[in-house]
């Protein structure tokens, strides 16, 4: 059980260096505590980027391969330690087992990918206009990169973005969420374990609005990598372009699942289904909205409906149990709150709309999986983040109307159609307005191989994974080599 000493500053674990703690609590049964953390000031994190800035000249400068062992390492750790990560995930944040063994495959994979980049170009030479010129153009690391990331993916999400910014030749502090702590401290122990030289990465637990704050306004930080809400987002991303800091914002989602009348029901539905509820529909691409074509509306609904009511709400490690807690009781409030704001507006619930309570539910941060039907595109619920198991159904009349009510909101995450009829599958791929588009499949489930991101409201258009992985936290530097004879 971690107490207090959870800082990993130039090689060593601290307290904080006022002594201040914070715990982290199961939302299975709130009473559980995971460990006492470290509430990070700006005391601290002064320290961890000097300890960042320190480490950076010669970590920059230690051969890309070499560099690349240490993530071929961590991927191994991960591999052999994923089942003991996976059930302390399933303890701090409440996916269940099954979801939470995801949440570190994509971290294995996220390391060996990244490995391997270790050895491919990084530059290009191009042909000059004079004589004896050389010209080339290679990838730089930026410096000192922070790290800020939410709760719902908390192994993933740091390995998309530590993993290339440490590959590329940066340093690192990294700020995980509160809620978190005890994941982010493993995985630093585990990198520690793979060879990460003192310095390299720095962690400071604490609170958003103070280790957070305080990592965002330090001048040695070069660029901010940021995931989480839309509203942070833009916070952050307007003080660090006020610092000309640069940053990368992944942030929140309102996203839609298409069903069109010619669609297999029964995939739409699990797809559906998976989409909504995942993770108690605490993705960043949670359908919380279902636009089904009209004719075949009653039909979905009856066949959607009586399975998200037979879901198996409870504790992640039962392995019965399809759907966990919510993070936090705030949360609970704040998604009954939006079913309550959905009723006013006219929507019906279909199946759910309440905090569980009873037995073993009244310890925990538990909601019946949620369904209205009768919301239209413009409803609050249709248009803001919700974060939780609720989802809305909304009738439209064809193609047109579903791809047009799938683009009015201000996110652009993810997107997904449901139709046999693969002209539609391509007007939809073309037209919907989202980083990530589907057919055939729910909107969450994805592969490190390719770019990973949203649009409008969602992001400011840099990407995680895939080969763009590195733009973030590097630059290109241009070289000029007159080698002509005298
Ligand atoms: P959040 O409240 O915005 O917090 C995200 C991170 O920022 C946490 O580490 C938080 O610390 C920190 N933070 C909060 N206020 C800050 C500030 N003023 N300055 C600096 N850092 C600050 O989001 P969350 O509740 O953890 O995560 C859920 C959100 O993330 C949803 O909106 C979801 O859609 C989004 N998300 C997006 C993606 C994507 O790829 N687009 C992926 C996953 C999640 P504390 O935890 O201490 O508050």
């Amino acid at each position: 059980m971690y107490d207090g000493r959870t800082n990993y500053i130039a090689g060593r674990w601290r307290a904080a260096s006022n002594g201040a703690t914070f715990p982290s609590l199961n939302p299975a049964n709130t009473e559980q505590m995971i460990g006492i953390f470290a509430r990070s000031g700006a005391e601290d994190v002064r320290q961890a980027v000097e300890a960042a800035e320190q480490a950076y000249p010669q970590w920059s400068r230690v051969p890309k391969p070499e560099r690349a062992a240490l993530l071929l390492r961590m991927g191994r750790l991960l591999e052999q330690n994923k089942e003991e990560l996976a059930r302390l995930m399933v303890l701090e944040m409440g996916k269940v087992l099954e979801e939470a063994q995801g949440d570190v495959q994509e971290a294995i994979d996220m390391a060996y990918y990244m490995a391997g980049f270790g050895r491919m170009p990084d530059g290009y030479v191009v042909p000059s206009e004079r004589t004896d010129i050389y010209c080339a153009a290679r990838r730089v690391p930026v410096g000192v990169v922070g790290v800020i990331t939410p709760w719902n993916f908390p192994i993933a999400i740091p390995s998309w973005k530590i993993f290339p910014a440490l590959l590329a030749g940066n340093t690192v502090v990294f700020k995980p969420s509160e809620e978190t702590p005890g994941l982010a401290c493993r995985f630093v122990e585990l990198l520690v374990e793979a060879g990460l030289p003192n310095g390299v990465l720095n962690l400071v637990t604490g609170y958003g609005s103070e280790a957070g704050t305080a990592l965002v306004e330090a001048s040695g930080v070069r660029v901010i990598s940021f995931t989480g809400s839309t509203a942070v987002g833009k916070q952050i991303a307007a003080r660090c372009g006020e610092q000309m800091k640069r940053v990368s914002c992944e942030l929140g989602g309102k996203n839609a699942i298409l069903v069109l009348d010619d669609a297999d029901l029964e995939l739409a539905c699990k797809g559906a289904l998976w989409g909504a509820f995942a993770t108690s529909g605490q993705r960043c691409t949670a359908a919380s909205r279902i636009l089904v074509q009209r004719n075949i509306k009653t039909r979905f609904l009856q066949a959607f409906v009586e399975r998200a009511a037979g879901l198996h709400v409870g504790f992640g490690l039962d392995p019965q149990v399809e759907v966990g807690p919510v993070i936090n009781r705030q949360q609970l409030r704040r998604v009954h709150e939006y079913v309550a704001i959905g009723q006013q507006e006219g929507a019906r619930v279909v199946t759910g709309g309440s905090v569980l309570t009873e037995g073993d539910y009244a310890k925990g941060c538990y909601y019946a999986p949620t369904v209205f039907d009768g919301a239209t595109p413009q409803m609050r619920i249709a248009q803001e983040e919700i974060f939780g198991p609720v989802t809305a159904i909304i009738e439209v009349s064809d193609l047109e109307e579903a791809l047009a009510a799938a683009n009015a909101t201000a996110y652009g995450l993810s997107l997904s159609i449901y139709t046999t009829d693969v002209r539609k599958a391509f007007r939809a791929m073309e037209q919907l307005e989202a980083g990530l588009v589907y057919v055939n499949l729910p909107t969450s489930g994805a592969e490190i191989q390719l770019p990973f991101g949203g649009m409008k409201h969602t992001g400011n258009g840099s990407r995680e994974a895939g080969w763009v992985a590195m733009d973030y936290c590097t630059e290109w530097k241009s070289v000029y080599v007159n080698y002509s004879q005298a």
